[in-house]
């Protein structure tokens, strides 16, 4: 491990107490204790405090026929999350300004209910049969009413990566991207694959790069909707690059200072660094300053 670096929408202060969710005698008993929360949602995004805290309520806010989740438990306090029906196409950008001031242990129980209100959205019918399905274990999966096929929540990794080659790291940029922006490539891992070999494949795709020597860094949970993304670091053979121009709007190789001056947001730095909360920015500042503390806000 290389780095202090600690990644956004980790770091979450609850026991998540899974020995409860199959438990709906205490389940119920949690419903009914004074010292439950509801988490406050608009739809998915949080509501937020002056000082940048998760909004919370009581159980009595829940609107009627509205499925809940077992988020765990605080300082013995159960918390939940409702399951509000999601729009098709809603954007997950809108959240984007409120991560910029949320406490980052916030950010990880926020993460982990916006995945599970996602997953049960997408999840009212059965993948086997095409019957409707229920919510089961506290909110930990869904059970189908036909064929009684259990399904759970997904999570689906992601490899995040630098290639680097003579001191110089490779970042490109999509063609959403704000401008200026440029961060670590990226892709999911495909069925019958190591993550040494996503990453070595995503590069050779996306830049023409061949890598070797792949290395772990870190990994966090990207809630939009359900991403594991996994972080490395991969040595190069040559600079050479041959850019895949449906992916990418370009690629650069950047230096140690150019990144750190990216990090540190200065005006003349070569491009403008991913946010605090992605990976992309962790495994920028643990590659350009193994030592420094990680600049989130605390
Ligand atoms: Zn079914």
């Amino acid at each position: 491990m290389i780095a202090p670096h600690i990644p956004g929408f980790t770091g979450s202060p609850i026991d998540r107490a899974d020995h409860l969710r199959r438990d709906e005698a205490r389940m119920a008993e949690l419903l009914r204790d004074l010292r439950a929360r509801l988490l406050r949602l608009a739809v998915l995004d949080p509501h937020l405090d002056e000082e940048g805290r998760l909004g919370w309520g009581s159980l009595a806010e829940l609107e009627a026929e509205t499925e809940l989740i077992f988020l765990g438990l605080h300082e013995e306090a159960p918390l939940f999350a409702p399951v509000p029906a999601v729009p098709p196409g809603q954007r997950a950008w809108s959240v984007f300004p409120l991560l910029n001031r949320m406490a980052a242990e916030d950010a990880a129980l926020w993460g982990t209910a916006r995945s599970l209100i996602e997953w049960h959205n997408r999840h009212r019918f059965c993948a086997n049969c095409g019957s409707a399905t229920v919510l089961f274990r506290a909110g930990w999966g869904r059970r189908c009413g036909g064929c009684g096929a259990e399904h759970f929540p997904r999570v689906d990794p992601v490899v995040i990566m630098l290639a680097e080659h003579d001191g110089r790291v490779l970042v490109g940029r999509q063609p959403q991207y704000p401008p200026g922006r440029y961060s670590a490539l990226a892709g999911f891992v495909e069925p019958g694959e190591s993550i040494e070999e996503a990453v070595a494949r995503e590069l050779a795709e996306e830049a023409g790069v061949a890598v070797s020597h792949v290395r772990y860094v870190a990994s966090q949970p990207w809630p939009f909707p359900g991403q594991l993304m996994i972080a490395c670091i991969a040595e190069a053979a040559s600079d050479e690059l041959t850019i895949d121009r449906t992916e990418l709007d370009d690629a650069i190789w950047v230096g140690r200072a150019g990144v750190l001056a990216a990090l540190a947001g200065e005006a003349d730095a070569p491009f403008q660094a991913p946010p605090h909360f992605a990976i992309a920015n962790t495994l920028l500042r643990a590659w350009a300053d193994p030592l420094a503390p990680s600049a989130r806000p605390a």
